[in-house]
């Protein structure tokens, strides 16, 4: 059985209902650590974002980043659907497959306006469908920037995750999350929820409160990612982040630490071997995505970054 025969078996037997014998069962008791698979060795794939990779074509981007051992390709949510047959006959026969792919959607999740809220639910729900049917690991999202008005906090979570406390009964109508968990499940990839630094989002800054939501949600189509940028400025240790996250986390952002550009050119500040070792830890499977700009000659600079990328791997 393939992950994608998994979770649509998931979905099609009801994952909000699943999620809720498993979570009494055993994974989501309170103070219980994150799912951890020890047996599972970890790793590494590298990705980038379509536009970090220098190129005039699709085709050109692609021949360097196979040259370069780039294994992933991170693109936009935005038209999306449109794109998937380009997407699909590009990579046919190559050694790059679809990572992760970058919101893109309407509206955002947490708005104040139930009109906006909605929004974003559909226009997730169509990305969800083109990322599935690329393979994609998941639909990046954040439900909210600093300058979207939306709900209260405590408000946000519960439309969210639809409770406070895992000793509370869940009530029968799946909150949003939920919902949404249902449709990616259906079409075998998730939603990553992307924790952001304090200046670009105040509702959710540090991968254990994602993975908690994920905890309390406990459904195969809602995951956690972890950025290093943000983690740079939220997390007070990068190893105790991912290890929090466990089996939950399924996609990681990288860039240098200092000016968000590619890892290596803010000198010593970039070091990413604690949180490799946490990478490591957790048997992760998925893939670490180079999600920056770049101060010098990208034919330099990115190279040089995966190599940098390598080596600090190998002495997590
Ligand atoms: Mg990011």
């Amino acid at each position: 059985m393939t992950r994608r025969d998994l979770l649509a078996g998931a979905a099609a037997a009801g994952a909000w209902a699943v999620g809720s014998m498993v979570q009494s069962a055993s994974a989501a008791e309170p103070g219980s650590p994150a799912g951890h698979s020890p047996r599972r060795q970890a790793v590494l794939k590298i990705s980038a974002q379509e536009g970090v990779i220098p190129g005039e074509s699709l085709a050109e981007k692609l021949d360097r980043m196979e040259a370069w051992g780039i294994e992933g390709l991170e693109v936009g949510g935005r038209g999306l659907p449109a794109r998937v047959d380009e997407l699909r006959k590009a990579l046919q026969g190559r050694n790059v497959k679809i990572s992760a792919i970058c919101a893109g959607f309407e509206g955002w999740l947490i708005a104040s306006d139930p009109q906006v809220r909605e929004k974003a639910f559909n226009s997730m729900k169509e990305i969800l469908t083109a990322a599935g049917a690329l393979g994609s690991t998941g639909l990046i999202i954040v439900p909210a920037f600093n300058h979207q008005e939306s709900l209260p906090h405590r408000e946000a979570r519960v439309l969210l995750t639809g409770f406070q406390r895992a000793d509370k009964p869940r009530p029968e109508e799946p909150p949003l999350l939920a919902r949404l968990g249902d449709h990616a499940a259906a079409c075998g990839t998730r939603i990553l929820l992307e924790p952001l630094n304090r200046e670009e989002c105040y509702f959710l800054r540090t991968v254990a409160d994602g993975a908690s939501m994920c905890r309390d949600l406990n459904h195969p189509g809602i995951a956690v990612m972890g950025d290093f940028w943000h983690m740079t400025w939220e997390e007070t240790n990068d190893m105790g982040a991912f290890l929090s996250a466990g089996d939950w986390l399924h996609h990681v952002h990288i860039a240098s630490r200092r000016t968000r550009n590619t890892p290596g050119e803010d000198g010593e500040a970039d070091n990413y071997v604690l949180g490799f070792k946490g990478l490591k830890a957790i048997g992760y499977q998925d893939y670490i995505s180079f999600e920056c700009g770049a101060k010098g000659d990208r034919e330099v600079v990115v190279p040089a970054a995966v190599k940098l990328i390598r080596d600090q791997w190998a002495q997590a």
